[in-house]
């Protein structure tokens, strides 16, 4: 499996190939190799927990990036709109049609990616899913460890601790649409 994580000392993101047998990440852009949970894969070597930071709650989606799903299909509708005002309607549909089909064949030909949620860390490859038992991004779970997050932030803010330790991480990537 392969993990891509964010640097927590300098925020880069990087990724490590075959976590399962390295135990440790190393950063590239700074040098600096951070521990990876030691239980974060189960006896049959199915990913248990994020391996950066332990949490066990991972979501499914697809690797795929909603921009792009989102840019072909606004093409397809830029371009048949454009055969539509030259009075071409059948290349309008042909072309609006192929846009969608492409869409859906590339959603259905791309695998997975395993995201943590408190982290954001992905992780891909066979066996980020055993047994099925991981579900789409689940709002309600996001949004605890959005308050977690702020709550963190907030408490750096006042000057409680001074620890870089629970640092805030970025969105995950807009999967809550
Ligand atoms: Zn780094
Ligand atoms: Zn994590």
């Amino acid at each position: 499996m392969e993990l891509t994580f964010e640097c927590p000392h300098c925020r880069m993101i990087d990724h490590t190939e075959s976590v399962e047998a390295s135990g440790r990440a190393l950063c590239r852009h700074c040098l600096r190799e951070r521990e990876l949970a030691p239980d974060a894969f189960d006896a049959e070597g199915g990913l248990a927990k994020c391996p950066a930071c332990g949490s066990a709650d991972l979501y499914i989606r697809k690797d795929f990036p909603q921009a792009l799903g989102l840019a072909i299909v606004t093409a397809g509708f830029a371009a048949s709109t454009a055969f539509w005002y030259s009075e071409r309607p059948l290349s309008a549909y042909l072309v609006l049609g192929s846009s969608l089909l492409l869409d859906m064949i590339l959603y259905r030909w791309v695998p997975d990616v395993a995201v943590c949620y408190r982290c954001s860390s992905q992780i891909r490859g066979p066996g980020i899913d055993p047994g099925g038992r991981r579900g789409a991004f689940d709002l309600a779970v996001g949004e605890r460890y959005r308050q977690e997050r702020l709550r963190a932030r907030a408490l750096k803010a006042g000057g409680a601790s001074a620890e870089p330790e629970s640092k805030p991480a970025p969105e995950a990537g807009g999967d809550a649409t």
